[in-house]
Parts: structure tokens; C-alpha cells; sequence
């Protein structure tokens, strides 16, 4: 009876038509002011690190994590079932403006309440959190390691990059996507909440405003020394950020989840029914692909797999 009530609500909330921002949360715009072109340098003024920290393994489905509708799926006869995947955070040290970090791992409440109480429950039991294996928590590890953040930029807002969030000092800048937050969609009705809880108390949201069309691919040199450029990659959600990082011998791309697996990676195949926009997704692959092409990073790291080297292909 209950499910039938809340299938009714569903359905008239639909036809309505309602949507919402995916958090309530104030956000301030952080206007570009000069969106370099599409190229990159790779003579770096600085020469930023990076560290890449696995804060958990987990599993998610296959089908939410490739297109398995894919020609190059269905030659490789890819099936529906769970896959095996990790969470990551990165850090991004600048010798002039201090460490930066790449979505904000996992808090202190995944490890003493599994279901937690940041997340709602009918979310909660979508997420196989008794799968979720934690190996370190946000606070504990910027404390232990003496981290002090300046800043931090979000793949996107969704749960699974967002499950720190809330342990990080209300000071840094959280940074996001152009039209991450103030994108408008129907499924945000259900995560609205739970993403609110797990941003924290008035964070210092940021959205990069490159000043175009949303859905258009942009780049923004961050330090303004060719050490770290920010790529606007709509797609996977409105606002899905991914990142270059370039440096002898070593450069690094950082797909976020506009490719979450090795797999897809390798082969160009997009995620599947976790993607907000399939042919924008395609677009911003292409885009990230080309780039590879061009630039040859040393790492590739996709958004939920081990990075690929390039003495692997
Ligand atoms: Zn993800």
C-alpha cells in the first residue's frame, strides 16, 4: 500500500514536472576570467605534485558504470553484474599555493554507522553499503598528515565524492563544475537532502563560471602557471570537472567520471545509467580522448579504477 502511495506521488510529482538544484546550499559564482584555448601547455611555469590517496573499495553495477548498449559492450559480450571499484581523493600540491585536494574521500560516519546518518535510507539501501570497505577517513587523514588544505574541487556532486565533505574545515573553497549546483533535475528531489548533510554547514561553495553555453567543453588554467588546468567536461552530470596535470617525466589526467572504468577507458566506451547525459558524456570523451592523443599523459585515472599507465599499451 505504501509503495503504491509513494509510486502515485512519484508519478504526479513527474507531471508536474518539479525539479530541484541537486544541494540547497548557497553558491557563489567564481567567474573565469580568461578561459585559455582548448590547447595546453606543457612547459609549466610551477611544477605542481600529485598524490593519489584509495580511501575505499567497493562495487557498483556494471550497467551504471558502462554503456553495455555499446557495439564494442555487446562484441565483448559484457553482461550486467557487479563490478569492483575503489573511491580515490587526490592531492594536488603547488609550491606557492598550497595543497589542493580532488573530491573529499569518505568521513568518520561511513565507519561507525554503515547505513549512516547523512544519507537517507531508501538512498542508502540503493548503494550495497555493506560492500563499501574504508581504508581511511577524511579528517584523520588530512590531521595525521598535517594537511592544510587551501581548496577543493569536486568531479561532481555526486554521493560518492562527496562522503568527506562535511569533515573539511568550513573555510576552503569548495569548488564545483559550471552548472553543478544551480542545474535544475527531477532525480535531485530524492538526493537534495543527503547531499546538503553531506556538504556540511554553509560550505564555501564555488561554481566555475566560464561565462558560455553549460554544455560547451572549457578550460581554465587554475594557478595561472600552466601547472594545473581545470577542464569543464558536461556530461556525466551538468557540471563534471576533469583535470591536466603536466610535468617531466610525469603528467597526469584525471577523468573523473566521465569514464569510471579502466574498460571504458581503454576501449571509448561511456558510462552507462549512472550518466546524467549520454551524448554530452560522448562528446566530453571524445574531447578527453583527443587529448590523451595530444598530450600523452604518463597516468590516465579513471574515475573508479586504477590509473593506466602508458608504457601499459
Ligand atoms: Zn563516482
Amino acid at each position: 500500500m505504501l509503495q503504491r502511495v509513494f509510486q502515485i506521488i512519484c508519478l504526479l510529482i513527474f507531471i508536474l514536472g518539479i525539479s530541484c538544484q541537486v544541494t540547497s546550499h548557497q553558491v557563489k559564482l567564481y567567474p573565469v576570467k580568461e578561459a585559455s584555448e582548448l590547447g595546453i601547455s606543457l612547459k609549466p611555469k610551477n611544477l605542481v605534485e600529485i598524490q593519489v590517496v584509495k580511501v575505499a573499495d567497493w562495487e557498483a553495477s556494471l550497467s551504471g558504470l558502462l554503456d553495455l548498449d555499446d557495439p564494442k559492450a555487446k562484441l565483448a559480450g559484457l553482461k550486467d553484474r557487479m563490478e569492483p571499484i575503489s573511491i580515490y581523493f587526490y592531492l594536488i600540491k603547488h609550491p606557492n599555493f598550497g595543497t589542493f585536494m580532488i573530491d573529499s574521500g569518505i568521513g568518520e560516519s561511513f565507519t561507525k554507522s554503515p547505513d549512516g546518518f547523512l544519507v537517507n535510507s531508501v538512498l542508502a539501501s540503493q548503494m550495497h553499503l555493506d560492500q563499501l570497505k574504508i581504508y581511511e577517513t577524511t579528517k584523520s587523514y588530512l590531521s595525521k598528515n598535517k594537511i592544510n588544505l587551501k581548496g577543493v574541487f569536486f568531479t561532481h556532486l555526486h554521493f560518492d565524492h562527496v562522503l568527506g565533505a562535511h569533515e573539511i574545515d568550513r573555510s576552503v573553497p569548495f569548488y564545483v563544475g559550471p552548472g553543478e549546483v544551480t542545474s535544475k533535475q527531477f532525480i535531485n528531489l530524492f538526493v537534495q537532502g543527503s547531499t546538503d548533510r553531506l556538504l556540511g554547514e554553509n560550505p564555501n561553495l564555488f561554481q566555475l563560471d566560464f561565462g558560455k553555453d553549460k554544455t560547451q567543453i572549457s578550460v581554465l588554467d587554475f594557478f595561472g602557471d600552466q601547472s594545473f588546468y581545470v577542464f569543464s567536461v558536461p556530461g556525466h552530470t551538468p557540471g563534471s570537472l576533469a583535470f591536466f596535470i603536466p610535468g617531466k617525466p610525469n603528467s597526469h589526467l584525471i577523468l573523473g567520471d566521465s569514464s569510471h572504468t579502466r574498460w571504458g577507458w581503454l576501449e571509448g566506451v561511456t558510462p552507462g545509467s549512472f550518466t546524467t547525459d549520454r551524448n554530452l558524456n560522448r562528446e566530453s570523451l571524445n574531447f578527453l580522448k583527443k587529448l590523451e592523443e595530444l598530450n600523452k599523459p604518463r597516468f590516465v585515472y579513471p574515475g573508479h579504477q586504477e590509473r593506466i599507465s602508458n608504457l601499459e599499451k
